[in-house]
């Protein structure tokens, strides 16, 4: 699945081709994708000018002045810019035609092979529903160590589960919270309320040190290949705890361990992290 980094990677491979360019047409293969796609993005986009590329957690919108398409890439989502007269295929369901400048016409292509992915509209001036009730981008200085201690007061849902609750701080998933915990030895089952305001502070720095790193490398290897669980190989190859249970510690050679918190797999050194 692609996750924050692949999503602002994506945005910003394809923001140049698309901002200033005004749509020619928009082609539907199907009525829906997860959800129907609302008559006003092919009523209304066709004519208008790109004027932004926004991403917000793992949504991109592009804004227009009659409104924006909102965006989601799912589980399986791709977004490419193409030659107009590219081979369609199956799973190639909507094209977003671009005017030709001198390095000629261009569409957006929006390929998702298991359709989990959303194209909505949100209308000028207002928020989307879907974009309602989100934490801050974990790469703003909105997010740090003092807002993880203030919301995580009380808290005793573990604090792997309290990272990656999006009303808290948006796009962190799995793998980078349970990395981002190692990288500051906290254990992912302690309580978020009892976690000290110092090692929230840690937290919020390694989690944006791995997340702005992952997002620097996908610029250049994005066409890597890309495992069964979405990770480009580069990032699997620097996982310190995620997907290593049974493996020794980098760091101290403990065997690094598994447990199952809120349905998804967790792991991490029973040694380095407390
Ligand atoms: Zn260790």
């Amino acid at each position: 699945m692609p996750e924050l980094p692949e999503v602002e990677t994506t945005r910003r491979g394809i923001a140049p081709h698309l901002i200033g360019r005004r749509i020619t047409s928009v082609v539907l293969r199907r009525p829906d994708l997860r959800w129907p796609i609302p008559p006003e993005v092919g009523a209304l986009l066709p004519g208008q000018r790109i004027e932004e590329v926004e991403r917000r957690a793992k949504y991109l919108l592009l804004h227009t002045q009659v409104g924006s398409a909102l965006l989601h890439l799912g589980m399986t989502g791709v977004l490419r810019v193409l030659p107009p007269d590219a081979p369609v295929g199956k799973h190639d369901h909507v094209d977003i035609a671009l005017e030709a400048t001198t390095v000629g016409a261009r569409i957006l292509r929006f390929t998702d092979a298991r359709r989990f992915g959303c194209l909505l509209w949100q209308p000028p001036g207002t928020t989307h529903e879907l974009l309602e009730n989100l934490g801050p981008e974990p790469l703003t200085d909105a997010f740090d160590g003092d807002l993880l201690w203030h919301l995580s007061r009380g808290r005793t849902a573990a604090v792997k589960l309290f990272l990656m609750d999006n009303a808290v701080v948006v796009g962190v998933g799995n793998i980078y919270a349970s990395e981002a915990l190692f990288a500051a030895g906290i254990d992912p089952r302690r309580a978020a309320g009892s976690v000290s305001r110092a090692r929230y502070a840690r937290l919020a720095a390694e989690v944006k040190r791995i997340l702005a790193w992952a997002i620097e490398r996908g610029g250049t290897t994005l066409r890597d290949f890309i495992n069964p669980d979405g990770m480009p190989g580069y990032f699997v190859r620097e996982l310190q705890v995620y997907g290593r249970e049974g493996e020794p510690c980098r760091t101290c050679g403990t065997a690094i361990r598994q447990v199952v918190l809120g349905q998804r797999s967790t792991f991490w050194c029973p040694r380095c992290q407390k």
